[in-house]
């Protein structure tokens, strides 16, 4: 299945635990790796007394169930000190499941697509970068969501 995960941080040397988080998900089982985007620097959401965010969003091949990837996620989180604050607030990884395929789930733990991913600059511009033309099942096209989401400081870093 063609996978999507969304990777955050803002505490801690965000742009190592973004690279940390990329080079785990590299070793999940049954799984392959596709691509990574660049990173980009976004402000916060939410509270605004916090540092900016280092987004990028991974492209993988999996046979894992989306329940089991979303454990796996979830431990890379816990590897990297993830710690529960407040909402919306600073945090040392954060890995969302943005797309499964072209399935849409929702349960009490997982909801695919991703909540907001159709308005969050920080998702969609990495997302596209590595397919401009892919569709959010559930929502519609790529493009054509990017058309009615501003940047919103979103700056896309250049890589070293
Ligand atoms: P967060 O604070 O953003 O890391 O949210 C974590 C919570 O969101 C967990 O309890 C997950 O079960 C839930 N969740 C629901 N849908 C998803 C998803 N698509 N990817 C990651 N977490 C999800």
């Amino acid at each position: 299945m063609r996978v999507f995960i969304g990777v955050g941080s803002n505490i801690a040397d965000p742009e190592n635990q973004v690279h940390s988080a990329q080079q785990a998900l590299m070793t999940l089982p049954m799984t392959r790796f596709v691509v990574c985007s660049s990173m980009y620097k976004s402000p916060p959401m939410g509270p605004q007394d916090q540092p900016d965010y280092i987004n990028a969003v991974t492209e993988l091949e999996t046979l894992l169930s989306p329940h089991d990837l979303l454990d796996c996620l979830q431990k890379i989180e816990q590897q990297q000190g993830r710690v529960k604050g407040r909402h919306w607030g600073e945090r040392t990884i954060d890995l969302d499941l943005l797309l499964y395929g072209d399935e849409l789930l929702a349960d009490a733990r997982l909801k695919v697509p991703h909540l907001g991913i159709a308005q969050r600059a920080f998702v969609l511009y990495p997302l596209a970068e590595i397919d401009a033309d892919i569709m959010i099942p559930g929502i519609g096209l790529i493009t054509n969501l990017l058309a009615e989401c501003p940047r919103d400081g979103l700056e896309r870093l250049i890589s070293k």
